[in-house]
């Protein structure tokens, strides 16, 4: 039976970003008749929005460091300042590569694609915004998220991340509000293409799920950097200037910030549950309508799963990819692995990196007790930014536990932090402990030796 031409398929998967790709290439790759629906560019928020865009304007703004880096050794070089629509064909041109490949390998795999948004009518059966039925006799929603603006006056009047990858031009001077991810991440791109940055934490401190003393490294270093960080900021509106070119931040307590070009909030992001259908048929959802799934990615209700962002697991790409596949694997080839949802690396993009996997040395105290947990720490300054003189630190952390020093938490802040995690974030799932790294031969002279070398 030819795709597409039946309307009935085994599996429908609802969403085309990282987890509904990976569930659709891996069902049919086990025989499974799939129909994808998506009403975008293929590959979601990551390919289009996320990921790719981000670390692609990542790598430029790193480069322009290094260039600065270059001309303090003694490179006869002009000063480096991006032409972004330049680089923008670049970037853009390898995601649509990144399509391209997309549609050749659902063509391949016999997947039948709809550009259509859906909503589920029954536990089996979706209905296109064409009016066309689809039956399945397994759906999957992976319809990932969107992102959030604070609920104050003048909201509409900032940006968010989407837009941000609109832009053809850093605007001159900008105001992060947030603290998470997507904040430290593009206040060091912004800071290092041109803008002048100024960072608004309602709390105290950046990336509150992340170790304390390295997030205060990296606050150290953005400070360093030029960027203006400010904590304990209640927003209260954003307000445009009588003339119309500017933007300001007004406080809890009627203070008005300085004018700024650009308001871009990254304070959150909400599950793409409205519309769905769901609670017709009484699937889960959470206080922030996420869906509730078990650890098979099931909903409370037979025969509906869910993956990725759409659901109350950590929205990254590779746990949507990874629980997407064990599902598939699980539904069509009679596996029975679960995804593993402990100790999952991840990398906050910033400038430097901050690399971390397991626990943070305070959720260690907590879990373990303050006598069982050991820290060990190493603050240096990498060899490219000492040989510049450049004032920029690195901060590597190991958290260990017990007398044998189990390795529960690696955290790294620094040059090369996001390359080298991955390894080491092996050694720690397999249950390393601090003489094993210290029984390794370092490789020298490089930042990750650190690892094995801290006393
Ligand atoms: P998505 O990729 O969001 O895909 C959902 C798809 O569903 C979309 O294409 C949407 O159009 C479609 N859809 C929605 N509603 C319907 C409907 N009714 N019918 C049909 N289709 C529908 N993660 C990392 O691991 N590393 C990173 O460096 C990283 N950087 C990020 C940077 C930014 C700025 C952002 C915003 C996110 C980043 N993430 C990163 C997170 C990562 O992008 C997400 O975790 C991942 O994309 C989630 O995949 P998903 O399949 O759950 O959802
Ligand atoms: P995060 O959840 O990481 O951070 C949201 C931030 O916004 C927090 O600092 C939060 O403060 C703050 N905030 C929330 N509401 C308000 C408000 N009303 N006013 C002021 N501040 C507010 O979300 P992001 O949007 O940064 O990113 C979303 C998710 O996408 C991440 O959690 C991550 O899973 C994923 N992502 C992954 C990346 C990667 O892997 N490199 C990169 C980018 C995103 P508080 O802490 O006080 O609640």
């Amino acid at each position: 039976m030819s795709a597409g031409a039946d309307r009935d398929y085994d599996l429908i998967v609802i969403g085309g970003g990282s987890g509904g790709l990976a569930a659709a290439f891996r069902a049919a790759a086990h025989g499974a008749r799939v129909a994808l629906c998506e009403p975008d560019a293929l590959g979601g928020t990551c390919v289009n929005v996320g990921c790719v865009p981000k670390k692609a304007m990542w790598l430029a703004a790193d480069v322009g460091a290094k260039v600065e880096l270059a001309r303090i050794f003694g490179f006869d070089l002009p000063q480096a300042t991006l032409d972004w629509s330049t680089f923008l064909v670049h970037r853009q041109r390898y995601i649509h590569n990144i399509h391209a490949g997309y549609r050749r390998r659902l063509d391949e795999a016999g997947i039948a694609v709809m550009p259509r948004r859906v909503r589920l009518r029954d536990v089996r059966t979706v209905v296109c915004d064409d009016g066309i039925d689809l039956r399945g006799e397994r759906l999957l929603i992976a319809t990932g998220g969107r992102p959030l603006r604070p609920d104050v006056p003048g909201a509409d009047l900032g940006c968010v991340s989407d837009d941000f990858f609109r832009w053809t031009a850093p605007p001159p001077r900008v105001a992060i509000v947030g603290a998470g991810y997507i904040a430290a991440e593009l206040a060091g791109v912004l800071q290092a293409l041109g803008s002048r940055v100024e960072l608004f934490a309602r709390g105290e401190r950046l990336l509150a799920e992340f170790d304390a003393e390295v997030a205060a490294q990296l606050t150290e270093d953005y400070r360093q950097a030029g960027v203006h960080v400010r904590f304990g900021y209640g927003l209260d509106a954003i307000e445009r200037d009588a003339d119309g070119t500017g933007l300001r931040l007004r406080d809890i307590a009627g203070g008005v910030s300085e004018r700024f070009d650009a308001v871009l909030f990254a304070t959150g992001r909400r599950a793409n549950t409205d519309d769905l259908g769901l609670e017709a048929l009484g699937v889960a959802l959470d206080a922030k309508r996420r869906i509730v799934v078990d650890a098979d990615n099931a909903t409370n209700v037979d025969g509906v799963f869910a993956v990725g962002d759409v659901t109350t697991d950590p929205a990254l790409t590779p746990v949507a990819i990874a629980a997407a596949r064990r599902l598939m694997d699980r539904c069509f080839a009679g596996a029975t692995a679960r995804f593993d949802r402990s100790d999952i690396p991840t990398v906050v993009f910033s400038h430097p990196p901050l690399a971390s996997v397991g626990l943070t040395e305070e959720d260690a105290r907590a879990r373990h007790g303050d006598a069982a947990v050991h820290a060990y720490r190493s603050g240096f300054r990498p060899m490219l930014h000492a040989l510049a003189e450049s004032p920029q630190r690195s901060l590597f952390k190991l958290v260990c536990v017990g007398e044998e020093r189990r390795v529960v938490g690696i955290h790294l802040l620094g040059e090369g932090a996001d390359e080298i995690l991955q390894g080491f974030a092996v050694a720690l799932k397999r249950g390393i402990t601090l003489d094993d790294l210290r029984d390794t031969v370092a490789i020298h002279p490089t930042s990750a030796e650190e690892v094995v070398l801290m006393r």
